[in-house]
């Protein structure tokens, strides 16, 4: 049986994982829209786009439930950018500070929204992930992990000659936050990380 993997497809940019999981892999991609979608899935991710937004759709919906019994079933999931957001335990805005936004809490992880800056301080560059090796990260407003507490642990930082040594991507088990976006550049190596950790 192929291996399936849904991508949560209430907002962002989830249409670039499904492009690049089918243009790298041969396995069943599935638009993530209601729990019901998350039937005989075998690891989803959540995509980049606005933390907010995807936070309310997903309680809208329900899908709050939902990915958190997918996660106690022990199923990976791996949340970029917003994503990374959404999984944390805890969000801070770099601007405004502590946030009430709705977020799943799944990981012992606290994020720091936009730390790098506003959209005109995105950036490209090559970040080394313990595990995974060198990878091409685009960071599009992204956040940063200021914190891993067990379970949870980081497994790349970046030296950002603004803000310093931030954490960037994390990981809890068979959960995975990434703060960059590996769909754009289609990271046969994260993506081939994450899928390891499908159950056999
Ligand atoms: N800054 C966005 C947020 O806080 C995340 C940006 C992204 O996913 N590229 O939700």
């Amino acid at each position: 049986m192929k291996v399936r993997v849904g991508v949560l497809a209430l907002q962002g940019d989830f249409l670039e994982h499904v492009q690049a999981l089918r243009e790298l892999f041969n396995l069943d991609v599935v638009l993530v829209k209601c729990s019901s979608h998350l039937r005989d899935l075998d690891a989803l991710i959540i995509p980049g786009g606005e933390s907010t937004t995807i936070g309310r759709l997903i309680k809208f919906k329900g899908l709050d439930e939902g990915i958190t019994d997918f996660v106690k079933g022990g199923m990976p999931v791996m949340g970029t950018c917003a994503g990374a957001i959404l999984l944390a335990s805890k969000v801070v805005d770099r601007v405004v500070g502590e946030v009430n936004q709705p977020i799943l809490k799944l990981m012992n992880i606290t994020v720091i929204r936009n730390i790098f800056g506003r959209q005109k301080d995105s950036f490209i560059t090559k970040v080394y992930v313990e595990g995974i090796g060198d990878v091409n990260a685009v960071f599009i407003r992204a956040p940063g992990i200021i914190d891993a507490r067990d379970p949870a642990k980081i497994i790349s930082y970046l030296n950002h000659p603004v803000v310093g040594r931030v954490g960037i991507v994390a990981v809890q088990g068979p959960l995975l936050a990434v703060t960059f976006h590996p769909e754009v550049t289609s990271e046969r190596k994260l993506y081939e990380y994450f899928l390891s950790m499908v159950k056999n």
